[in-house]
């Protein structure tokens, strides 16, 4: 191409990255930063797309019997491909505002196969992107937090997110070993809804459960513990009732789950060469993602690691900020001009 050209084109196409999530998607475009973070989320009528993102969330359990709101990530995969790409799409547009030409780094799970990244891919594609490269998301979240992943030294990420939690050990820039557990803020959410009804008979839907979680929602005992109030529908009579939670009585109902989180914690531990562990000892771990907002979590994870824990600044943002950094880093990472 010739340099005029190659100036041109330069004027109407973007790099970005994109933090996929299957609770959130974020857009971070190189040389300005995030400028889009929206629930992974579509609010379908009759088969068509009615709202994405912010909007179809709020329709979610408030919706007429015909829409319905569908989320196409699961377990960090495309569940649904259609929906996934017109999402996406619909993102990258809103982001990029109808630029012509984007090239675009998406962070994927590391525990997917070959042909769940090749739909990741695809969904990219078919949402107008002229390249796609893609990322393991632990290494854009390491990145992300400002960990040092191209140094010889160990770092140990975990992730947090709403269908998974990703749990890395990074050195050279390489993977060392990671694990994929499929127990997230979802898991949590759901946990949340059966311990209502069976403590308390009260009927409550996931955006309820998560508000809970939220609010009073905890991984370790507090200094002061909280209470609120919850409103549902009572299970024998139908009608609504309201109901005071504590957050020694939702700790408890969230324990099964979160010991998950910290056997995949453990696990990745006993997996570490030993050359690595001791920087861990002395560096700890970092935990990234929304589930690290969960109150207490780092003294949960302390007590059960005997490691430093540090929580990330803005675990939201992590991956998203950490494709940024990559994009940054390599300005070499796509092919066409
Ligand atoms: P994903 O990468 O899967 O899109 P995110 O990293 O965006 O997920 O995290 C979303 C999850 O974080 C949701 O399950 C959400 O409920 C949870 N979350 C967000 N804020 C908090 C909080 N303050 N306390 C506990 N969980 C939270
Ligand atoms: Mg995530």
């Amino acid at each position: 191409m010739s340099n005029f050209f190659r100036k041109l084109s330069a004027l109407f196409s973007y790099d970005v990255g994109i933090d996929l999530g299957t609770a959130n998607t974020l857009v971070y475009i190189k040389d300005q930063g995030i400028v889009l973070r929206e629930p992974s989320v579509v609010a379908m009528k009759n088969g068509v797309p009615k709202a994405v993102g912010e909007e179809a969330k709020r329709m979610v359990g408030r919706t007429p019997g015909s829409v319905v709101a569908i989320r196409p990530l699961k377990d960090g995969v495309i569940a649904n491909f259609e929906v996934a790409h017109n999402m996406l799409r619909y993102f990258i547009k809103k982001a990029t505002q109808h630029r012509l030409r984007t090239r675009i780094l998406i962070a994927h799970p590391s525990g997917i196969t070959e042909v769940e990244r090749h739909a990741i891919e695809e969904a990219a594609l078919e949402a107008g992107a002229v390249e796609v490269r893609l990322i393991e998301e632990p290494m854009a979240a390491a990145m992300g937090v400002g960990m040092p992943v191209s140094e010889p030294i160990g770092n140990m990420i975990v992730d947090i997110g709403g269908g998974t939690t990703e749990v890395a050990i990074i050195a050279l820039q390489g993977i060392v070993y990671s694990q994929s557990e499929k127990c997230g803020g979802d898991a949590l959410d759901e946990t949340i809804v059966r311990h209502m009804l069976s403590a308390h008979n009260l009927h409550i839907g996931i955006r309820t459960a998560e508000d809970i979680k939220i609010r009073v929602g905890s991984a370790h005992p507090l200094q002061q513990e909280l209470e609120m109030e919850v409103k549902g529908r009572d299970r024998g009579t139908g009608l609504p009732k309201t109901v005071t939670v504590r957050s020694e009585e939702i700790r408890e109902a969230l324990k099964d789950k979160l010991d998950i989180i910290v056997s995949a914690v453990r696990q990745t531990l006993d997996h570490c060469p030993p050359e690595l562990a001791s920087d861990l000892y002395d560096r700890g771990i970092t935990v990234a993602g929304g589930g690290a907002l969960l109150r207490g979590l780092g003294d949960l994870l302390h007590e059960q690691t005997g490691l430093p824990i540090f929580i990330a600044e803005d675990p939201l943002s992590a991956v998203a900020e950490g494709t940024g950094k990559f994009l940054q880093e390599n300005s070499d990472l796509f092919y066409e001009d």
